[in-house]
């Protein structure tokens, strides 16, 4: 099989599927190939569509952050809309919980440092005392001293997010490959992608296979550098709704799941880690003790797309014009503006001067710091 496309999309997870939701209206014009991969960071997300805290170390990061949160309502509405798919999208703000004194102040002073950077805006989020979070939580544990809640930060059911992004896809007449890139070869101002028994050319190729975006990027002159993390998170059996909001560790589903979640592993495996597990259980159970009775239904681990500074990497390939890479942790949350901004940037063929933070140029110097 043999397809010409104007843009090929290499990886159907949360963000290829996104900035393909962004470019639609191209249709059969576009092709989206997908290994499938069910081990991928995007089957195995925690679902946060969250802003506080994050951002030390780049403004700019805050400002995307910002903007994808209080534009993902337009998302939602058009996944219900175009895709008769109901992502579950709750915005009622969130918590970061802390355990003792020392955690308040650390959480404080990290939000301190977050708004002392230069061009960065106060936004809202507060550090609040127990008492304070009580009245709005009081299935609060003993234990917990405080934390910091913003207005900003909600969650949604990311499986659904995923899958609806497929089926509009599909609705609008997009190519969908189930098959995995094994080549890129660049040919005459277009590319060519080998995928077992198809071939796409394109114009353009956008790179959004996550932790195999670095190997099929190199051979177009894009070094795209992730670091190993793992994440483990446990489903607990479904409980009547009882948290008004998600923490950052701790969600309730729209259909009642608790999930409770996640570690941070200096690992690239899946493998589920008891150990860690318990430690995740003990802390949630401190946080909120009516969890220690609930069943847990099921654990599992997945790896990040993770840059070294933890930051999102979006690259034109200098060598290869028309060859772009796009890899990020927290494609949950920025899956609106990956739509609605870098989307219809790639179409116009340049990465505009706001997105340069993101480019790799900052990763070389993270690199000679280390
Ligand atoms: C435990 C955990 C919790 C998280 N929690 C949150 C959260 O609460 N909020 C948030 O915003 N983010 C969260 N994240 C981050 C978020 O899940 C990721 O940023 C996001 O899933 C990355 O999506 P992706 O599409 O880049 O990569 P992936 O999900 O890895 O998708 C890559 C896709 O590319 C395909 N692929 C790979 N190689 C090829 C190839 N050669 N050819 C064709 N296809 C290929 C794979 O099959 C896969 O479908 C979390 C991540 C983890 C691991």
């Amino acid at each position: 099989m043999s397809v010409a496309v104007d843009v090929a999309i290499v990886g159907g997870g949360v963000v290829g599927a996104s900035l393909a939701w962004g470019m639609r209206s191209l249709g059969a014009r576009l092709a989206l190939v997908d290994a499938g991969d069910l081990r991928a960071a995007s089957q195995g997300t925690f679902g946060l569509v969250w802003v506080q805290g994050k951002g030390l170390g780049s403004p700019a990061y805050v400002d995307w952050t910002l903007r994808s949160a209080r534009t993902w309502r337009t998302l939602a509405g058009e996944l219900r809309e175009h895709a008769g798919v109901d992502v579950a999208l709750e915005q009622p703000g969130g918590l970061h919980a802390c355990l003792s004194a020392h955690e308040m102040e650390a959480r404080a002073a990290h939000l301190d440092a977050l708004f002392a950077q230069a061009g960065v805006a106060r936004y809202d989020v507060a550090m609040l005392t127990r008492g304070q979070l009580a009245q709005r939580l009081p299935q609060l544990g003993p234990d917990v001293a405080g934390g910091s809640f913003s207005p900003l930060d909600g969650h949604c059911n990311p499986l659904r997010l995923v899958s609806g992004l497929h089926e509009g896809l599909r609705r609008a007449g997009v190519r969908r490959l189930r098959r995995r890139v094994s080549a890129i070869e660049p040919s005459a101002g277009r590319f060519r992608l080998h995928a077992g028994d198809a071939a796409v050319d394109a114009a353009r190729v956008v790179i959004a296979a996550g932790r195999a975006t670095p190997g099929l990027a190199a051979s177009l002159g894009l070094d795209v550098p992730l670091v190993a993390s793992t994440g483990e998170v446990m489903v607990l059996e479904r409980m009547r709704r009882f948290l008004p909001f998600p923490l950052e560790t701790i969600r309730q589903t729209d259909e009642g799941s608790v999930l409770v979640g996640d570690s941070h592993e200096p690992r690239d495996d899946a493998a589920l880690d008891c150990a860690v597990l318990g430690a995740i259980a003990r802390r949630a159970q401190r946080i909120l003790p009516v969890l220690a009775g609930v069943r847990v239904v099921r654990a599992w681990a997945a790896t990040r797309v993770l840059t070294p500074d933890g930051f999102p990497l979006y690259a034109q390939s200098p060598s290869h014009p028309g060859a772009f890479v796009a890899v990020c942790h927290s494609g949950v949350t920025l899956a609106a503006v990956h739509a609605h901004a870098l989307a219809p940037a790639i179409l116009d063929g340049a990465l505009p001067p706001s997105l340069a933070p993101f480019g790799p140029s900052r990763l070389a110097d993270v690199r000679a710091a280390a």
